[in-house]
């Protein structure tokens, strides 16, 4: 049985804090860099509405690489899974997210899975509608009724700060379409992916979302089938695979629990069947991950015995 309550929770979150120390905020984005280091917030949604939290709740983060699992799920209810992965594979990578190193060298050209940027960006190509503005409502849509959240919106300004400094995405996505992955105006394509990338969340979003992939796509409250059972699974799997970047190797073996993070501290659990599972832990270690949010869900899986192998 996990946690029963928030103060035996806090001290979970007490003993990961001090971990945060060790790391830092992401600045690549410039206005990431003014998320605070010290803050640690945790949610864990049970099925049946019970929610037990510690930690800095309140606090919003943006999704960033965590969103690269919604808009992977919703593509994958736009087209199916034959459409999608014909533009992006299903395998690790090893290396960073951020990495080029793997696009040129591989047999047929295509990014080798959805979470790196590379194959984030051809997945977000694919949501549909008839503008970039009509797509991003699709996305933000989705997003808040997974999270069970009407208010979800996006930070403007990182939004903004990521759009003025990411030129490694841009020269990304001129990639993809000079190989066809995409085919659509790289300013429209790289306005829309910021965008994705600042929607913002607090633990709670984050645990009640983490709850439907963890429930095979059924809104907890309503029993309704949000996601489809294999779009649901498919995203899963990836979050084992390639969730945590080219840390995932030692994320399963040390915590074992579908899980996907996002260079502003955030981390998304799916705790198969059973809870879902959101931080918030802006100070990242040199992989970018979280740095105490990693050590609390260690606490948390050693503990509680999460881990799903
Ligand atoms: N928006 C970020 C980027 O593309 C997301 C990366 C991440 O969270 N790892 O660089």
């Amino acid at each position: 049985m996990l946690c029963q309550s928030n103060e035996e929770l806090q001290k979970l979150v007490d003993e990961a804090r001090e971990y945060a120390k060790k790391g830092k905020v992401a600045d690549y984005i410039p206005a990431l860099a003014k998320n605070n280091p010290d803050e640690l917030s945790v949610a864990i949604q049970y099925p049946d509405g019970r929610c037990i939290s510690a930690g800095d709740i309140h606090e919003k983060i943006t999704l960033q690489s965590i969103s690269k699992i919604i808009s992977l799920a919703l593509v994958l209810i736009d087209h199916g899974e034959d459409a999608v992965f014909r533009k992006v594979g299903m395998e690790p990578t090893g290396d960073p997210f951020n990495s080029i190193a793997k696009l040129e060298t591989m047999s047929e050209v295509k990014p080798l899975n959805p979470m790196i940027n590379a194959g984030a960006l051809a997945v977000t190509h694919l949501i549909k509608g008839n503008t970039t503005e009509d797509r991003f409502n699709r996305l933000l849509a989705f997003s808040k009724m997974i999270s069970g959240n009407s208010n979800i919106g996006y930070s403007e300004e990182v939004a903004e700060s990521e759009m003025q400094t990411s030129h490694l995405n841009r020269s990304l996505c001129y990639f993809l379409k000079q190989h066809n992955i995409i085919d659509e105006d790289v300013e429209e394509l790289m306005s829309l992916y910021t965008k994705q990338c600042a929607i913002e969340m607090t633990c709670f979003d984050l645990a009640k979302a983490g709850l439907v992939f963890a429930l095979d796509g059924k809104d907890p409250e309503t029993k309704e089938q949000i996601i489809p059972v294999d779009v649901s699974r498919i995203c899963k799997t990836f979050m084992v695979t390639c969730g945590m970047y080219n840390e995932a190797g030692e994320f399963a073996i040390k915590i074992g629990i579908p899980a996907k993070s996002g260079v502003s501290g955030g981390i998304l659990g799916a705790v198969p069947g059973k809870y879902g599972i959101g931080i918030s832990g802006p100070s990242l270690n040199e992989k970018g991950n979280s740095i105490a949010g990693l050590k609390l869900l260690e606490l948390l899986s050693k503990k509680y015995s999460l881990s799903i192998f």
